[in-house]
C-alpha cells in the first residue's frame, strides 16, 4: 500500500467510525436551497461559488458517498461521488482550512439546520489524518503541547513579565500589597491567559489584575498551566484537544481552586467550558466560567464600582463566533459596557448575527491564507465605520489582533480594546 492509500484510509476512518447518525444526517439532509451563501463573508467578498457553505458540506458528501455507500462503491460514475485523491485532498485544504472560519452563521442561517461547521470539522479532521493540516497551524499546536503554551513562552519570561506588571499594579493602586498571585493553592479562581497577552498584550493582563484587587478576589494565576486556548480544536485533532484540555483541568484540580475563570478568548472557552468535558468524558469537580461573565457579577454584586463618564468615547462590541453564537455568553458583556462606557453602539447585525472578524478558525496562525482573511474583513470594517465608535471592544485576543489588522488596513481610526481594560479604566476604587 502506498502512502497516501494509508493516510487515505486513516481520512476515510473519521467517516466510516461514528458513534451515532449525526454525521450521516448532516451529510445527506442540504436541500441545496442557497440560502447559506449570504451568511459566508468568504462568498460575500468574492462572490465565489466554491465558498458557498453548501458546496464546503457536498465536498464532504461527496466522499462519503464514494466510500460509504453502496451506489458509491460498486456505481461511482453514478450521483456525485468523488474519490480521495491528492486533488481532492488538496481542495478540501483550500476550502475547510483556507476558506472558513467555522464561525457557525451558516449553520443558523440554513434553512433546514444542517449543521455546516460539524461537517466542515470533520473534514478538517479527515486531513489532520492524513497530515493536510497547514503547517503553520499544526506548529501551535505542536508549540502548546510540547512547551505548555502555544507561543513557547519559557517560564522565566513569564515571570519577569508577571513582576514588572505586578510593580505597575502597585503603583496604579497606590498599595504596596497588591499582587499578581502565582500557584497559590486553595484559591477561589484559577485565572487563565490567552498566551498573547503576555507576549504582546500584558496591559490587558493588568486590567484584570486591577479588576481582582479591587473586588477582594481570592484568585492565582499558574505558571505551569495558564494556557486558555486550544488550537487542537481547529485542526479537529481529538488526541491533541485531549491533552492541551486535561493540562488545565488538572491545574486547576492540582490547585484545588473553586472556579477556572476563563480569559477572554472565544475558542478558548469555547474548547475548554463546552468540549472539554466531553473531550475528557467527565463532569468537573469546579466551576468553569469567562472573565465576562464574571466581571457582569462583580458589577451586579457591587463587587467593583465603576464610572462610566471616564470612558467618554462612543464604543462599539465585537462580538466573537465562539463565545456569542457558539458558547450562548450574549448578555453579559453588553451589561458591562452600559455600566462601563457613557455610550455604547451596537453593530449591524450583531449578537448572535454577528459577522466573524476573519480572524477565527485558525486564520490567524495559517500566514499562507491572510489576502483571503483580509478580504473578508470588508465586511467587519464596514460594520465598524457605520457605527462610528471610536473605541471596538472585543472579549476575545485573537479577534483583538484581526480588529488591529483591520482597524490598520481600512484606515478606521479606532482603539481596540479587551473588556478587561475599558473596565479597568472605569473602576473607582475605594
Ligand atoms: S462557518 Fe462561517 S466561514 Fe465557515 S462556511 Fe460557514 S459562514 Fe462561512
Ligand atoms: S442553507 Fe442548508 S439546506 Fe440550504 S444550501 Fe445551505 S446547507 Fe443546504
Amino acid at each position: 500500500m502506498n502512502n497516501f492509500e494509508e493516510k487515505k484510509n486513516k481520512a476515510l476512518k473519521v467517516l466510516s467510525e461514528h458513534e451515532d447518525s449525526k454525521l450521516l444526517t448532516h451529510l445527506n439532509s442540504c436541500v441545496h436551497c442557497g440560502l447559506c451563501a449570504e451568511s459566508c463573508m468568504y462568498y460575500l467578498t468574492s462572490n465565489d461559488e466554491r465558498y458557498i457553505p453548501a458546496k464546503k458540506v457536498d465536498l464532504v458528501a461527496s466522499i462519503y458517498q464514494r466510500y460509504c455507500t453502496f451506489t458509491g462503491k460498486y456505481f461511482p460514475f453514478l450521483g456525485k461521488a468523488r474519490e480521495l485523491d491528492e486533488a481532492a485532498a488538496e481542495e478540501m485544504t483550500d476550502l475547510l482550512y483556507g476558506a472558513c472560519t467555522l464561525c457557525g452563521r451558516c449553520t443558523k442561517h440554513c434553512s433546514i439546520g444542517v449543521d455546516i461547521g460539524f461537517v466542515i470539522k470533520k473534514g478538517r479532521q479527515m486531513l489532520t489524518e492524513m497530515g493536510y493540516t497547514p503547517a503553520s497551524l499544526q506548529s501551535t499546536v505542536n508549540a502548546a503541547i510540547n512547551s505548555g503554551n502555544n507561543m513557547s513562552i519559557p517560564e522565566s519570561e513569564l515571570r519577569d513579565t508577571l513582576t514588572w506588571l505586578e510593580e505597575d499594579l502597585r503603583d496604579e493602586v497606590n498599595d504596596p500589597d497588591a499582587s499578581i498571585p502565582l500557584n497559590v493553592p486553595n484559591a477561589d479562581i484559577l485565572y487563565t491567559l490567552n498566551p498573547r497577552e503576555p507576549k504582546f498584550f500584558p496591559l490587558s493582563i493588568s486590567a484584570m489584575a486591577k479588576i481582582f484587587y479591587a473586588a477582594k478576589e481570592s484568585w492565582s494565576l499558574s505558571t505551569q498551566m495558564y494556557d486558555v486556548t486550544n488550537y487542537a480544536y481547529f485542526t479537529s485533532s481529538k488526541s491533541e484537544a485531549v491533552t492541551i484540555a486535561e493540562r488545565l483541568y488538572n491545574e486547576t484540580v492540582n490547585l484545588n481552586a473553586k472556579r477556572c475563570v476563563l480569559a477572554e478568548c472565544g475558542h478558548g472557552s469555547r474548547a475548554f467550558r463546552w468540549e472539554a468535558p466531553n473531550y475528557l468524558q467527565k463532569q468537573f469537580p469546579f466551576e468553569t466560567i469567562t472573565s465576562v461573565e464574571l466581571m457582569a457579577e462583580y458589577i451586579s454584586k457591587g463587587r467593583i464600582k465603576l464610572d462610566k463618564s471616564i470612558n467618554k468615547e462612543v464604543v462599539t462590541l465585537h462580538d466573537p463566533c465562539n463565545l456569542v453564537r457558539e458558547g450562548g455568553v450574549i448578555e453579559p458583556q453588553r451589561y458591562v459596557l452600559k455600566n462601563a462606557a457613557s455610550e455604547f453602539v451596537e453593530m449591524t447585525p450583531h449578537g448572535i448575527d454577528n459577522f466573524c472578524c476573519g480572524g477565527g478558525g485558525g486564520q490567524l496562525a495559517m500566514s499562507e491564507y491572510n489576502e483571503r482573511r483580509m478580504k473578508t474583513a470588508e465586511i467587519k470594517a464596514e460594520q465598524i465605520r457605520k457605527t462610528g465608535a471610536k473605541v471596538v471592544v472585543t472579549p476575545c485576543h485573537n479577534c483583538v489582533d484581526q480588529l488591529m489588522q483591520i482597524d490598520n488596513k481600512f484606515k478606521l481610526g479606532v482603539q481596540v480594546k479587551t473588556l478587561a481594560e475599558i473596565v479597568a479604566d472605569a473602576i473607582i476604587l475605594d
